[in-house]
């Protein structure tokens, strides 16, 4: 069994793959080829933003927006403590301090109680000038945007929505990626939506940031890439890439986001009389970049991993440790008191294998060993 079936999904796609790549060879424009944008055009509509800019990865996506609002030194950053790294190093990369917020232990998402709290006691230390929040959908799950919302508004603070895993998800009919001031994606491999390599995006609906970010992206340029009118990065998606994503967006849209939410489902009902099942809540639908139970503590988590792996069963923990202990950020002003429900999650959670290609039978499986182990 595979924790994320890429290979399975690859030959399922395959007959409109090979021709999808073999256009890209013939042609030869392997940067900034037509399929770049025409995805971009597809990607905004699917979202549902006025712009999509592609990008290098999701990474680079963060610092292109940091980029385009200017954040650096003095401005402090709100991030969850509960994520991948890079939601919290991006900033720091820019030399803004990134400031750690709790998480709800029903979502893993930011606390918007917990955010306020933080905002509050950077503007009473009157040290750092807080900037932005950035708002992570994490394992699939929009983060709590409409009480973001208006905590941006009250402190007047951009929103920038990590959509790295939570490309598809939705609140209502409004789609993931469309819920910050600028939101970005990331089409890593093992994301809800991957490429073949290293892929990201960036969505607005601001003319002059879209501007901007289509600059940045490619040495500042100006009118063209030997006019430099600012400094940039060199952070393009590759043709090959954009032809890739084409076939799987189209996919995605047609049924593996559906049945990704049926192979959910379908844990859910085995699981949740042993185990915390993961929630979503009411009016919002998840992409399910993970699958992820709460054990009891350490002790049975690991216990639970280690039985898992002698089946043959591939687990991961997402993510053993808060951001706010994590080594590179010791010498930074962040916060660093242990946030309890971050570091309560980080201890009792583990990803089950989860995609949309993963049989009923398979699930049966984890399901049975799992329940074999807790009894
Ligand atoms: C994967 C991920 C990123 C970074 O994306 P890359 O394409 O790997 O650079 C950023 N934020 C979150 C929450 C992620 O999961």
């Amino acid at each position: 069994m595979q924790f994320r079936d890429l290979q399975k999904q690859y030959q399922i796609l395959k007959p409109q793959m090979a021709p999808a790549i073999q256009q890209v060879l013939t042609t030869g424009n392997f940067i900034s080829g037509s399929q770049v944008t025409e995805l971009e055009e597809q990607l905004s509509a699917y979202v549902g933003t006025k712009h999509c800019i592609t990008c290098g990865n999701g990474t680079d996506a963060l610092t292109l927006a940091l980029m385009v609002w200017n954040i650096g030194p003095g401005d402090a950053v709100f991030v969850p403590d509960f994520t991948f790294f890079a939601s919290g190093e991006t900033p720091a990369y820019e030399g803004a301090v990134p400031i750690f917020v709790d998480v709800e232990e029903d979502t893993f998402n930011m606390s918007p109680s917990s955010l306020e709290e933080a905002i509050l006691q950077v503007k009473g230390e009157g040290k750092l000038t807080p900037r932005v929040i950035v708002a992570v959908d994490l394992f699939g799950q929009p983060a709590d945007y409409p009480e973001i919302r208006q905590i941006a508004e009250k402190y007047n603070l951009f929103i920038l929505e990590d959509g790295a895993q939570g490309f598809g998800g939705r609140i209502g009919a409004r789609r993931a990626c469309s819920f910050g001031d600028i939101s970005t994606t990331s089409f890593f491999p093992a994301k809800p939506l991957g490429c073949y390599g290293d892929g990201g995006a960036i969505f607005t609906d601001n003319d002059e940031w879209a501007a901007l970010l289509r600059s940045y992206r490619i040495h500042g340029k100006g009118a063209d890439k030997y006019d430099n009118v600012r400094i940039g990065m060199n952070s393009r998606l590759d043709t090959l890439q954009a032809a890739v994503l084409q076939v799987k967006l189209k996919a995605f849209d047609e049924y593996e986001l559906t049945d990704v939410n049926k192979v959910a489902h379908r844990y859910t009902e085995g699981l949740r009389e042993v185990v915390k099942a993961p929630i979503v809540r009411e009016g919002f639908y998840s992409s399910w970049a993970q699958y992820s139970i709460l054990l009891k503590d350490k002790e049975e988590r690991d216990r639970l991993q280690a039985y898992l792996k002698e089946k043959g069963i591939p687990t991961m923990v997402y993510y053993p440790r808060p951001m706010s202990m994590q080594g590179a950020f010791a010498g930074l002003d962040c916060v660093k008191v242990e946030l309890p429900v971050t570091a309560d999650l980080c201890r009792r959670v583990l990803a089950l294998p989860m995609h949309p290609y993963l049989t009923a039978e398979e699930q049966e499986e984890v399901i049975r060993e799992i329940k074999a182990y807790v009894h």
